[in-house]
């Protein structure tokens, strides 16, 4: 295998990473990120944010991690989840005021496999300084405001586009003009609440249509609502991130994974592909050899 020619990561320290678990994801999801691409990251940049202490939480903290328990209601309705969403915005603008400079927030649900080096040289190209808001649209329609709550509020717009929840990233100077809308539990329960929307949904409606900035659509932020096997094998490496899911098509399982070709990990050993992805990327890595599989 040749590596990588981006091979190396761990310099980059400017990019704060939330990721959003919950207790019945860690050991079939968090232990598969902690094993590929956390490792590719500064620990100390990465805080997730989940809902009880375990032996999964407890690992995460040795391995240098930060963890946060959001003490939020249990379930993946709106206002759980506007919760969740409210304690990772608050945990970054806390971080802030303890004194790290981070120019880019990004967060990632955990079923989300992040290739650091394709999104660094993304975000190498952009000012830090300006407002960002990177993502990739999963409704490819403008969203119209309801009515109510454009009255009550100063809404510059009808409508606005989002990024989906599964990965996005927002320059620190849009993040610090969220913070009076979305810092904490209880704001981002109460927009989400009073606009109707999901979290996601919420930060392109204030992002877009209070705020006036548009969201950048990045193709390669894939999450599992894109077909994934139709990424050609030499644009495997050029994604920002890829996941794993199915579809139910007429009482038929079709599994949505990225097609790579792999002598290492077949489809069973690795149902998600992100093993084998991750020896994609990272060939030097010590379990991708034949001889030192996990
Ligand atoms: N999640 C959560 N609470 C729940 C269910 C899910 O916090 O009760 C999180 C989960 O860990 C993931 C994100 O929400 O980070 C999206 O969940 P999932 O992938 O299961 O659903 P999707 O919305 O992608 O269909
Ligand atoms: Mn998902």
């Amino acid at each position: 295998r040749k590596p990588h020619p981006l091979y190396d990561v761990h310099e980059r320290n400017d990019v704060y990473f939330s990721i959003k678990s919950t207790e019945k994801y860690h050991e079939s999801r968090l232990h598969l990120l902690a094993l590929t691409w956390f490792q590719t990251v500064h620990p100390h940049n990465l805080h997730i944010v989940t809902d009880t202490e375990d032996t999964t939480t407890e690992l995460l903290r040795d391995f240098g991690y930060t963890v946060h328990i959001a003490g939020c209601p249990k379930g993946h309705t709106h206002q759980p989840m506007a919760c969740k969403c409210g304690v990772e915005f608050e945990q970054f603008y806390i971080a802030k005021e303890n004194g790290s400079h981070y120019n880019w927030y990004c967060h990632l649900d955990d079923d989300m496999y992040l290739n650091v080096l394709a999104l660094f040289e993304l975000l190498d190209t952009l000012n830090p300084l300006d407002s960002h808001y990177l993502g990739q649209r999963s409704i490819n329609r403008r969203i119209d405001i309801r009515e109510d709550f454009k009255r009550k509020n100063n809404i510059l717009r009808d409508s606005y586009y989002f990024a989906t929840g599964a990965i996005y990233c927002i320059s620190t100077p849009l993040m610090e003009q969220l913070e009076y809308y979305l810092r904490g539990k209880e704001k981002m329960m109460r927009y989400s609440g009073a606009a109707g929307v999901p979290d996601d949904m919420l930060i392109g409606l204030i992002i877009e249509g209070i705020l006036g900035y548009n969201l950048t659509e990045v193709s390669t932020m894939n999450s599992h609502l894109f077909p994934l096997k139709r990424i050609s094998t030499t644009d495997l490496v050029k994604q920002i991130t890829i996941s794993y899911g199915s579809w139910n098509i007429n009482g038929k399982e079709i599994k949505n994974i990225i097609s790579i070709e792999d002598d290492l990990f077949d489809d069973n050993e690795d149902p998600t592909r992100f093993l084998s992805y991750h020896c994609l990327l990272h060939p030097s890595t010590r379990w991708c050899h034949s001889n030192e599989k996990t």
